[in-house]
């Protein structure tokens, strides 16, 4: 298996934090990956229309809609 190198700068690092931002309290759901079963994903409950996430374990790509979710129960929040 072979890694990627790259270098971490500060202009990352902020995208990085962006990203993150306003996540700290949501729920989320974890998603299986389709082929394996992995978990491969983790939707957040302010998520919308389609994603699509790599496995790291069989390599596959699998698509999800999150519109399809069942109900707020559906997330997960460790804080509830
Ligand atoms: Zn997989």
């Amino acid at each position: 298996m072979s890694y990627a190198t790259y270098t971490m700068t500060a202009e990352k690092l902020e995208k990085i934090r962006k990203h993150a931002a306003g996540t700290e309290n949501l729920s989320f759901n974890v998603k299986d990956c389709h082929y394996c079963g992995h978990k491969s994903i983790l939707i957040y409950e302010d998520a919308r229309g389609h994603v699509q996430a790599k496995c790291k374990i069989c390599g596959e790509e699998s698509l999800y809609n999150v519109l399809l979710r069942r109900s707020r129960s559906f997330y997960y929040n460790p804080v509830r």
